[in-house]
């Protein structure tokens, strides 16, 4: 691989006290200017880098400088509209806690600041030692939702084709794991059929363990819009923003999703509302499902899950009368022990009504981080690039010839998924791990585990644009990352859009755009001739739209960036032959499934259900509550280590965590609003201002996950088709 003047300029550098060179910002080396392409005083139009809606913004420069933001009235997506986050887009570029130098920890456990030379030989001697020693497998990575496509297609080749490395898993296995797993044997593919238009098409909206308003608000905008004055109905234990404001809430009783569903799928089969055409036609396994679902009688279940039967019976009724009826889901479904079975579900209520493939249907599955969609495809994680099997000889054939190196270097077995990456460091299999933009520390279930497990690591290395997460704080070596807004590349969004990413700021300090990163350790791990093609984010896209080919996510259709700007972002698939064969643009909205045929061998969608189980860590006498985590607000965003930043954002939330509590169970405790308690459950306690509510049912408690803490409670239990983990509920007291 040929480095660039700038890249070759950072290699060859030597170690030792910083170079005057190196001090400089990498703007000297060509690396973090604005593009010369924009206009110093115009704009740039670009999606949103934080959740999986894929607004797009508008940049505004001044002399050079992108000084503030817009939401772009143009996009189809967010239609000139934007959530609190999006407004505030550039602050978390200014913190002062940016990584501007590498860091490596020294002999006294401090870490201190040396130059990228010194850093790419730490990487790499520490690494292959380890690999010497352990095998290449006992070095693995942990990626992100949170950067471009062609950046995380490059982590997942360097890691795996260049590096021997086995295991690598992102931390949208936290979030979109089970929404995967379910549309893969559903489906065939991992494919969410739906568009946006949908919010607006629809008569009957049915959201299950989905707070729209808070972690979607601009899709809940988009539900406001509808002209149908659609029911809306919301399955949550919580009396979300979401259920007040939808016409039938069903307050389930916390992980009885499953349940329902089956009773909901008992009743439309009881009163005759199914399309049998569609059933006999485009799926198979119905029969099967429908004597399973026989158990599910409106009693039964109105005693599992404390909905009334009248309830049930008057929902099953909007379902079956709706002529456009979406269902949609996210969290509350994705992190439970059996999310896969629910979502499947979800995804049976519509094929059995034939609610798919047409305007304002579809089984949806809402995304959310800002390019989950895109390591779903390119990520060479759990799946190989373009959404293809590591264990397929001609897969592996494919992007080989593709990427134009051996296919030896692709590994013929799947990679561990993030919980079996944690448990290896504890049973001594992994022995280094290189992290990337995710905070694992923070996010990850039974918090205090996930930090020993880390600290048992030999070597471990995380790439940020902050040294002060809690996973960089735990770093031996810290590699200082770009954010969005300083590089470029494309995310894809919930509804597949794929849409452009610019540079429109300069990275701090010695900080570079991943990309540049991966260009570098793959110099001077030496397999830079295997990575020659991989110049430019946009030099990978066009490698990523041909290994896409004849693949269900095909985009050969896509000529590049420009067409992606012009277009408005592109949905996929855009195979050539639809792109050169029938349309001059590609129609702004598109759906899947509207021939009914699916992605499996024989085109048919399959109904897939299983026995519910209980909880895994019901309430007992000395953990008498159960506690539900999500989102707190749309101002905050995971882990808060971009929306801490802002000013304005932190004046939209409590900044000390708090739990919903219900008045009943408050007073039955004796605890004051406002009062401070803990919350304690078997694995660890949070100090929390308690908040009364009646939100929250008796018996349950509220706590926002993006608060430093709140992951010492989380029972550490995976969904076991997804292995999601279950984030949702755990049991837990409160002290006064
Ligand atoms: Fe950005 Fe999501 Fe807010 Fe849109 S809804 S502005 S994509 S954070």
């Amino acid at each position: 691989m040929m480095v660039s003047g700038a890249e070759s300029n950072l290699l060859h550098a030597r170690s030792g006290p910083l170079t005057a060179d190196l001090v400089q910002s990498p703007a000297a080396f060509g690396l973090g200017q604005v593009p010369q392409r924009l206009s110093p005083d115009g704009e740039a139009r670009m999606v949103c880098g934080f959740c999986a809606t894929g607004c797009n913004l508008r940049v505004h420069l001044r002399d050079g400088q992108a000084v503030n933001v817009t939401p772009d009235p143009n996009y189809p997506v967010n239609l000139g509209m934007a959530c609190p986050k999006g407004w505030e887009a550039l602050t978390p570029l200014q913190a002062t806690d940016r990584a501007t130098t590498p860091l490596l920890r020294d002999a006294t456990g401090q870490l201190r600041p040396v130059d990228w030379p010194q850093a790419l030989d730490a990487f790499v001697e520490n690494f292959q030692r380890i690999q010497q020693y352990h095998g290449p497998e006992s070095v693995a990575f942990l990626s992100t939702g949170q950067i471009v496509s062609e950046e995380m297609a490059f982590l997942g080749a360097l890691a795996k084709f260049g590096m021997g490395m086995i295991h690598g898993d992102g931390n949208t296995r936290q979030c979109m794991a089970t929404a995967v797993t379910a549309y893969k044997e559903s489906f065939g593919f991992d494919a969410p059929p739906y568009t946006y238009g949908d919010f607006e098409e629809s008569d009957v909206i049915v959201l299950v363990g989905s707070n729209l308003c808070i972690a979607h608000p601009i899709m809940w905008q988009r539900v406001m819009r509808n002209p149908h004055s659609p029911k809306i109905i919301v399955l949550d234990p919580r009396r979300t923003e979401t259920a007040m404001a939808a016409t039938h809430h069903l307050a389930l009783r916390p992980k009885t999703d499953l349940v329902l569903l089956y009773g909901l799928a008992h009743l439309l089969i009881k009163e005759g509302y199914l399309d049998e055409a569609f059933i006999a036609q485009n799926t198979e396994g119905y029969e099967a499902f429908r004597e399973h679902v026989e158990d599910y009688a409106p009693k039964h279940v109105a005693a599992l899950t404390g909905i009334p039967e009248a309830n049930l019976r008057e929902v099953a009724g909007l379902i079956g009368q709706g002529k456009r009826v979406s269902f949609w889901w996210t969290m509350g479904v994705n992190q439970s022990h059996e999310a896969t079975r629910t979502a499947q579900a979800i995804i049976n209520l519509a094929l059995m009504t034939g609610n798919i493939g047409r305007p304002g249907t579809g089984a949806n599955s809402i995304t959310g981080q800002c390019n989950a969609m895109g390591s779903r495809l390119f990520s060479n994680t759990t799946t190989l690039l373009g959404g293809h099997q590591f264990t397929s000889e001609t897969d592996r054939q494919k992007v080989a010839r593709v990427l134009d190196i051996p296919v030896r270097h692709i590994p013929d077995q799947n990679s561990w998924a993030y919980d079996q990456i944690m448990e290896g460091i504890g049973e001594g299999k992994i022995k280094g791990l290189w992290i990337i933009a995710t905070n694992t520390a923070h996010s990850w279930m039974h918090q205090q585990r996930a930090q020993a497990l880390l600290n048992k690591l030999d070597f471990l290395v995380v790439q940020d644009m902050y040294t002060t997460t809690e996973t960089v704080e735990m770093a031996d070596l810290v590699l200082p990352a770009a954010g969005w807004g300083e590089k470029e590349g494309t995310f894809i969004n919930s509804e597949r859009r794929i849409g452009l990413v610019k540079r429109v700021a300069q990275a701090p300090g010695q900080a570079l755009a991943d990309f540049s990163i991966f260009r570098l350790l793959a110099q001077r791990w030496g397999v830079g001739e295997m990575f020659k093609k991989w110049t430019s984010p946009e030099a990978v896209f066009d490698l990523l739209k041909e290994v896409s080919r004849d693949q269900p996510c095909d985009i050969t259709g896509i000529d590049g960036y420009d067409t992606l700007e012009r277009e408005g972002g592109i949905q996929w698939p855009l195979p050539d032959a639809l792109r050169n064969g029938h349309l001059e643009h590609p129609a702004k909205e598109r759906r899947l499934f509207t021939d009914g045929k699916f992605y499996s061998e024989n085109q048919k969608a399959k109904f897939i259900f299983d026995v519910p189980r209980g909880l895994p860590e019901p309430t007992d006498e000395q953990y008498p509550l159960l506690l539900l985590t999500g989102r707190g607000t749309s101002s905050q965003w995971h882990t808060q280590s971009r929306t801490s930043k802002s000013k304005v954002l932190r004046k939209l939330y409590p900044q000390k965590a708090y739990v919903e509590i219900n008045p009943t169970d408050a007073r039955r405790l004796g605890i004051r609003a406002s009062q401070q308690v803990e919350v304690v459950s078997r694995r660890g306690r949070l100090h929390a201002t308690a908040f009364l509510t009646p939100t929250v049912a008796c018996g349950q408690v509220f706590v926002p996950m993006h608060y430093a803490k709140a992951n010492q409670l989380t029972y550490p239990e995976v969904d076991p088709h997804s292995r999601q983990p279950a984030y949702k509920a755990c049991a837990v007291r409160i002290e006064g």
